[in-house]
């Protein structure tokens, strides 16, 4: 089934994208969560972190290298990353993305 991100990959959904390249697209939350809040996602779906095999690593370095692209092209060099793997810790997208948040105080640890 194709997931609600690659439909936005498509234009099939529209979203406000800050940043695409081969590999990778970012684009902000529907529901922003702090004052900066963008989704980072591999263009091939992968389910989430525990789905991705030791091939994935290089587009994983990707992935991440781009959630410190998209903070930093927004002028924040402090930044919370977060990856929800699996239902029962809060994925509700079953297409791999990275949380980039910003803008505000955060507390640890996360509820
Ligand atoms: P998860 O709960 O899987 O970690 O995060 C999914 C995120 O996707 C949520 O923060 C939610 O607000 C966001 N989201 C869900 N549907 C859409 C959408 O149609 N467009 C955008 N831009 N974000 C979405």
């Amino acid at each position: 089934m194709t997931s609600l991100f690659t439909k936005i990959i498509a234009r099939q959904i529209p979203a406000d994208i800050v940043y695409e390249d081969d590999l990778a697209i970012a684009f902000k939350d529907i529901h922003p969560a702090a004052p900066f809040h963008v989704l980072v996602v591999p263009k091939r779906e992968i389910v989430n972190i525990d789905a991705m095999s030791d091939d994935d690593a290089a587009l994983f370095g990707h992935l991440i290298a781009t959630c410190k692209k998209v903070a930093n092209a927004a002028g924040h060099r402090e930044y919370r990353i977060t990856a929800n793997v699996g239902a029962a810790v809060g994925q509700s997208v079953f297409h791999h993305h990275f949380h980039v948040m910003a803008g505000r105080p955060f507390s640890w640890p996360p509820g």
